[in-house]
């Protein structure tokens, strides 16, 4: 299956290398369109990331869409049709009373409109470039008003004998599941910029994968990552994203793939294959890693920033009042200034671990206080002996200094799924594994075959 998408989808390439086009239609189990190609922009295959939409039959909600038919929601259809709804924007400043005055309706309407939203109050607050539709009667006077909230959601206020009455129409969206793939050339947020992320789901990805790589000192040119997710589509258009249901994201020639998965519990996390949580006991870069100077040199292609063997610890360069995390769950040993640390906080995590976070602009924990994994510590400075802003990490194991960077292995182990559950993860991500690996492998057919 994977080899026939991947050679029609490297002959079609080939077919339409050099040239523009949008839609190719495969042979995938159902159909799946590469939308990646567009007229305006240079084709050059080698290096074109290629988003990869597939709105096949996995629309996970369970509502569809409907047009919605606006006389449906009146008893007065009938002689609703001789009568038509005309639009008025919503002005800075307005509000309903400025609007029916505007739209010369009568001061009885308004106030009955009011009276019928008073349990959901929506029309109370109205914004800058949203719609009302209203409808009229022959003489002028107010039969419907619509109220369209948010795309999915309009309120619809219809005249009966007492006054109006009020219904909601919901809306859902189409759920469809997008495949992106990136190489890094110079920074992850470029990279998955030009494959077409959003700096909310590149995010997103550097949190699954924030226990297995740094991603303040690990990512290299050359690095790769692939993301299956999911976006809300309401008539065509995109109005959101979903979740990551996917990743897999290659380090160094080393490859990283995480699940979504919701356990018995409801709890939802992400996993390895083989079902171990990738949410470690420590996560590696205990800081925003997206303020630290430089994700990675362009040029030398390896972090300014590195291990110093005299010190002891990690640098981390990044801007006075960059946020600095607890890596991981544990109790405030230490809160305190000194001339050579400055402001520093110590957290030990159990019996065996410490972690050390030195030269902070601010310490924001007491001694003695607990704290989560991702927790505010303090924030980045230049306190004590420091040349410049930086954030100075250091990791103990029964006392001694080690590389946190290495010591992964020899950390306490993640939870990992067992038995019967085990086996009901593998059942639920075969298909988004399949889907990965092929989307994957046929990106990279394609960049390989592509000639011009
Ligand atoms: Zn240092």
């Amino acid at each position: 299956m994977i080899r026939h998408l991947v050679s029609e989808l490297r002959a079609a390439l080939r077919a339409a290398a050099g040239h523009s086009f949008s839609v190719l239609t495969l042979t995938f189990g159902a159909t799946l369109i590469l939308a990646g190609f567009t007229g305006s922009e240079p084709v050059e295959a080698r290096r074109a990331v290629m988003p990869i939409e597939i709105p096949l039959a996995i629309e996970t909600s369970t509502a569809t869409e409907t047009d919605v038919d606006y006389d449906a929601a009146g008893q007065q259809a009938v002689a609703a049709e001789q009568e038509t709804w005309r639009d008025v924007a919503v002005r800075r400043g307005d509000n309903l009373s400025l609007i029916f005055s505007r739209a010369r309706l009568a001061g009885e309407d308004l106030q009955a409109i009011l009276d019928a939203d008073v349990k959901a109050r929506s029309l109370r607050q109205l914004f800058p470039g949203q719609t009302l539709s209203i409808r009229t009667d022959a003489d002028g006077r107010l039969t419907g008003l619509r109220y369209a909230k948010s795309p999915l959601e309009t309120s619809v206020f219809t005249r009966n004998d007492a006054g109006f009455e009020r219904a909601d129409e919901v809306r859902s969206p189409s759920v469809h599941r997008v495949f992106r793939h990136a190489t890094l050339k110079s920074s992850l947020f470029e990279a998955g910029k030009e494959a077409g992320l959003s700096n909310r789901i590149v995010l997103e990805l550097a949190n699954i994968f924030g226990g297995v790589i740094d991603f303040a000192l690990d990512p290299r040119a050359g690095d790769s990552f692939s993301v299956l997710y999911e976006e809300q589509h309401l008539d065509g258009e995109k109005i959101g994203e979903g979740a990551i249901i996917a990743a897999e994201y290659i380090n160094k020639g080393k490859s990283f793939s995480a699940f979504r998965h919701q356990d018995a519990h409801g709890e939802i996390g992400y996993f390895s294959a083989d079902g171990v949580s990738m949410r470690k006991v420590f996560m590696l870069a205990p800081l925003d890693f997206t303020r630290v100077s430089s994700n990675f040199n362009m040029r030398r292609l390896h972090p300014i920033m590195k291990v110093v063997r005299p010190h002891r610890g990690v640098d981390y360069s990044a801007s006075t009042g960059t946020p600095v995390y607890a890596s991981g769950d544990g109790k405030v040993t230490a809160s305190g200034y000194s001339r050579s640390n400055g402001n520093y906080v110590y957290v030990q995590h159990g019996n065996r671990f410490q972690t050390r976070y030195l030269h902070l602009h601010k310490r924001s924990v007491r001694v003695g206080q607990r704290v989560k994994q991702g927790q505010t510590i303090g924030t980045v400075g230049a306190t004590g002996l420091a040349t410049g802003p930086h954030l100075h990490y250091e990791f103990l194991v029964d006392g001694v200094h080690k590389n946190p960077g290495t010591i992964l292995d020899s950390l306490p182990r993640a939870q990992e799924l067992q038995g019967r559950e085990l086996a009901a993860f593998r059942s639920s991500i075969a298909g988004a594994a399949t889907q990965l690996a092929a989307y994957t492998n046929a990106w990279e057919m394609a960049v390989v075959s592509g000639d011009e």
